[in-house]
């Protein structure tokens, strides 16, 4: 679940229609009034994630993580699922099919959960009320007062919240354990400093502002008693946080819906590895004499370590770091049109602004799109800002996004990669894709775009003797691509295997050349998340591999242009559905 509502927080998008008659049939009609009901009930259901969502009927409401809760949760499963598999699934528009895998995906994968991951058991972490409530103060949906008393209603739970939690954890992981004790430690603000604020800017009278800071009090104390108790646990057999190969194949099964199996992806991204190593050292020695007067390397890693150094350090200046993007994106829609890769709507134009505050430190540039319950919405392009940054912060920044990184980082958050998906899934939506829209087909979509825009030539000067992208884009490309790749390999061997933290960090730097502290950061995330860090290659592959299929079945007649179009018809859906539509 929360990872899920993360996911759901960073990319909120709409699925499609591509009903091939206009008149919806009889079945379709039946159907679209199960999924309202269905959405209707999975709100009462999860209500937190109801609001994460924009949907905030349910404000007032926190569901104890209790046994109660989870029986009510499997019934729900049991009638959604017997209601759904009413539906014959050939009768059903490919838009309402899609749907279909979508929800019973879902159904399917709560069960497991709860009858065989049992994360709640051994994950601390899983309780946490700070995000829902910070939200409440941070967004602006409705008036303040009235956001402000469905936080003082939703606190009533936080003390028996925090009990039915400790009730249910046995045995649990160590990391995350410490990863409970800190978030729920970096929440408290939100009881404390957050709320103050929200009340000064309020109309509320004083007495009834006292009453608040009482239960915020509570929640503080509640909070406070779960880390104590989580530091002085006797915990004697703590659980591995390794997941185990039968648990991984499960959780990738339903997180990927993928046409692979976890074993298969993590066999296709050993050899993607290997084939970019080889594409890496051979485009470094072309380029070494370029940029150096010495001999090159005799080491191949060695070699290709250098050459990435020597063009990390074509970076621009941190005062440009945002108009530097900003200026890409037109660059990025000329090429595009030039090249007719795929239609792009003239009438939807990225707004780029500046990263609000509650953003900042994330540098870099991410797309926020608005939810399914807010149609009016606008979708941003945040680009980050390195004020306020110290020198040596900024010139480690800057190298890491690098003139040619930065580029890709425009086309997989930008375009034709996040914003250009969304574009699309937003022409016939779906409230199902938009809640439960498949991550791997998200993110594996951006890097395919990566991919493609290099391929056809993206990068070359105007009057360049070739129209192939240049040496060093490439090199800097395989770099980026060997990060999704090695995220798989070593999200595979750490839950499936033994993969020590030595060896996963010689992986990260030695083989996919990242910075030690880049690499430590991913040790910290791997053992904590499983599967989440192989949507990105496992979505690509399987994207690559239907593009050589298509490309076999259309021969002489194969299009790009149409092959992108027609396969984001289909909206956030798993690439696993797609393919069987566009092959069909
Ligand atoms: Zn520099
Ligand atoms: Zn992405």
């Amino acid at each position: 679940m929360r990872q899920r509502i993360l996911l759901l927080v960073a990319f909120i998008f709409m699925g499609s229609n591509v009903r091939v008659s206009a008149r919806p049939n009889e079945a379709d009609t039946h159907f679209d009034v199960f999924k309202g009901s269905f959405i209707e009930s999975l709100w009462e259901l999860y209500p937190t994630w109801a609001s994460s969502i924009g949907y905030h009927k349910f404000d007032a409401l926190l569901p104890l993580p209790d046994a109660a809760q989870r029986n009510k949760e499997l019934a729900f499963c049991k009638s959604n699922l017997a209601a759904l598999r009413k539906f014959k699934v050939s009768d059903l528009s490919d838009a309402n099919q899609t749907d279909y895998h979508l929800i019973e995906n879902q159904l399917l994968s709560t069960e497991w959960g709860i009858k065989e991951l049992r994360s709640y058991e051994w994950d601390p972490s899983s309780y946490n009320v700070s995000g829902t409530f910070a939200e409440m103060l941070a967004n602006d949906y409705a008036p303040l007062d009235q956001r402000i008393r469905n936080f003082y209603a939703r606190m009533a739970a936080i003390p028996d919240y925090y009990k039915a939690a400790r009730k249910n954890i046995q045995n649990p992981t160590l990391e995350h354990t410490e990863l409970a004790i800190s978030q729920n430690i970096g929440g408290l603000s939100v009881f404390e400093s957050d709320l103050e604020d929200a009340l000064k800017k309020s109309g509320l009278d004083d007495v009834e502002k006292s009453r608040i800071r009482a239960r915020g009090a509570e929640a503080v104390a509640a909070i406070k008693e779960y880390v104590e108790w989580l530091k002085n646990l006797d915990n004697k057999h703590p659980r591995s946080f390794r997941l185990g190969k039968e648990l991984y194949a499960k959780k990738f099964m339903f997180d990927m819906q993928s046409t692979y199996t976890a074993d298969e992806i993590y066999r296709k991204a050993l050899d993607r590895k290997k084939y970019l190593h080889e594409k890496m050292y051979a485009t470094s020695l072309l380029l070494w004499s370029k940029y150096h007067r010495t001999s090159a390397p005799t080491d191949s890693t060695e070699l290709i370590r250098q050459m990435i150094e020597t063009l990390s350090a074509d970076h621009v200046k941190p005062a440009e770091f945002q108009s530097a993007i900003e200026k890409q994106i037109p660059v990025l829609v000329d090429f595009i049109k030039k090249k007719d890769l795929i239609y792009i709507d003239p009438s939807k134009p990225l707004v780029v602004r500046r990263e609000p505050a509650y953003m900042a430190g994330v540098a870099g540039a991410s797309i926020s799109s608005p939810g399914p319950y807010d149609k009016e919405g606008n979708t941003y392009y945040n680009v980050g800002s390195l004020d306020g940054w110290d020198s040596a912060q900024a010139e480690s920044y800057l190298r890491e996004y690098n003139k040619y990184i930065l580029q890709i980082l425009n086309i997989h958050e930008a375009i034709p990669g996040h914003y250009t998906q969304l574009v699309y899934a937003n022409q016939s939506p779906s409230l199902v894709k938009s809640v439960l829209g498949n991550n791997a087909m998200i993110e594996g979509w951006a890097v395919y775009t990566e991919l493609m825009m290099l391929e056809n030539g993206y990068g070359a000067r105007p009057h360049a003797p070739t129209a192939d992208a240049p040496a060093e884009m490439w090199l800097m490309y395989y770099k980026w691509n060997l990060r999704s790749t090695c995220n798989t390999i070593l999200d595979y061997s750490v839950h499936t295997g033994n993969m020590t933290k030595e060896e996963a960090l010689k992986l990260l730097t030695q083989e996919a050349f990242q910075q030690q502290a880049e690499a430590e950061g991913k040790w910290k995330r791997v053992s904590v998340t499983q599967v989440q860090l192989c949507c990105y290659f496992t979505g690509f592959t399987e994207i690559c591999d239907l593009r050589e299929e298509m490309k076999k079945k259309a021969g002489s007649n194969f299009k790009l242009k149409q092959f992108h179009e027609q396969f984001l018809s289909y909206g956030s859906a798993p690439v696993k559905y797609i393919r069987q539509m566009m092959l069909r």
